[in-house]
């Protein structure tokens, strides 16, 4: 669909960008415009548990990335997880954030592990 997804520069500042990440569950997103032009990056800021956190969704990656990005163009999120080596570990939005990005009309694709950092559509 979008063909700046499969750019590996993304994918490598993605990964980047999960390094970064204050969270147990180290996690990040990119934003991109219809034109798969770069928005901005965004790492989760829930420091315990990212996947499902008591307070609601309002820290997560892909719920900052649609607040902040969504007024500037935002259509397709990629979010990719990572472990403690370095390793990408797959991840799925929470409802939460799938709710909101089906209200937004924002796709969410998520890096799978393995050769190639394939991407799952989640839906769009
Ligand atoms: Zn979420």
């Amino acid at each position: 669909m979008c063909a700046a997804t499969d750019n590996p520069t993304i994918i490598q500042r993605l990964h980047k960008k999960c390094c970064q990440s204050p969270s147990q569950y180290r996690i990040a997103c990119v934003a991109l415009n219809k034109k798969g032009e770069v928005l901005g990056y965004t790492t989760n800021k829930f420091r315990k548990d990212n996947i499902r956190p008591l307070i609601g969704s309002g820290l997560h990656a892909e719920a900052i990335s649609m607040a902040k990005y969504f007024p500037l163009g935002l259509k397709t999120l990629i979010i990719m997880r990572i472990g403690l080596s370095g390793n990408i570990l797959p991840i799925d939005p929470c409802e939460d954030c799938q709710k909101m990005a089906r209200k937004l009309g924002v796709t969410i694709q998520s890096v799978m592990p393995g050769v190639g950092a394939k991407k799952k559509q989640l839906f769009s």
